[in-house]
């Protein structure tokens, strides 16, 4: 699927304009005295004062391509969609799910890879205006209809290790009130390196809606954090806030690990 916006620019690419004559000279000097390489391919940044990686990079970000789950966002084998009048991947079709829609920018490879890792680990945070702005264009059709974002939260021990919460930072570069609706009750191991199995018991009970979130009854809200990857955490997310009288929850995340 491309949007008019994107399909003008040809590929999505970074959301800036032709460079100003002054912002050439900056980033020239820059450049020079500096030489910052690209936080994703690590070659030299030409445009430093752009932020911390290369347009070339931001542009090899390509969208799932349809036919994807009506669900999870998961890529189809194309008679799917043929098919089935609503299209779904085999493990949605077998197992009731909470998420209602979720949605990524890209697959979680490449350079999206490396922009998540370099938000999230090496603490650029200004990644996540980038980010989110691709969010919200290629997110558009789980954005639509819905009343805020909620931030999938850190436990406090690993927000005050990290400083940030990047799922937080994404939701606020997205145009949409962002609400505090959960929150971790329990420290979880890093899902990371966790077969999918482990991974649904490893979130089961870690959260727990807020008051805020208590205030969202009825409402269409749409998740938002950095990697899905067996959906886990999201599924463990929307039964709360399912269980606390939320109506419709869609997700919305960076990247997807598919082909799993
Ligand atoms: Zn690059
Ligand atoms: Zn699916």
């Amino acid at each position: 699927m491309v949007t008019a916006e994107e399909g003008a620019a040809g590929v999505d690419g970074p959301p800036w304009r032709a460079r100003s004559g002054l912002r050439a000279a900056i980033d020239a000097v820059l450049s020079v005295l500096w030489a910052p390489a690209c936080a994703a391919c690590d070659n030299p940044l030409d445009q430093p004062s752009r932020g911390p990686v290369c347009a070339a990079c931001w542009r090899s970000i390509l969208p799932l391509t349809a036919p994807l789950c009506d669900r999870c966002g998961d890529p189809l084998a194309a008679w799917r969609s043929i098919s089935i009048p609503l299209a779904r991947c085999p493990r949605c079709r077998r197992r009731r799910r909470f998420v209602d829609r979720a949605r990524a920018v890209g697959a979680y490879d490449g350079a999206l890879r490396a922009i998540v890792h370099a938000l999230k680990y090496e603490g650029r945070r200004s990644l996540a205006r980038t980010l989110g702005a691709m969010m919200r264009r290629r997110g558009a059709e789980v954005l639509g209809g819905s009343s805020c974002l909620v931030p999938v939260p850190l436990h406090a021990s690993r927000r005050r290790a990290r400083g940030f919460n990047q799922a937080a930072d994404l939701a606020r570069a997205i145009d949409l009130p962002v609400v505090a609706a959960l929150k971790r009750v329990r420290a979880t191991r890093t899902q990371t390196g966790l077969p999918a199995a482990r991974r649904h018991r490893n979130v089961r009970g870690a959260f727990a809606v807020t008051r805020a979130g208590h205030a969202l009854a009825g409402a269409t809200v749409v998740l938002i954090d950095d990697v899905s990857t067996t959906g886990a955490t999201l599924e463990a997310c929307a039964k709360v806030l399912k269980e606390a009288g939320v109506a419709e929850v869609r997700a919305l995340t960076a990247a997807r690990v598919v082909g799993r």
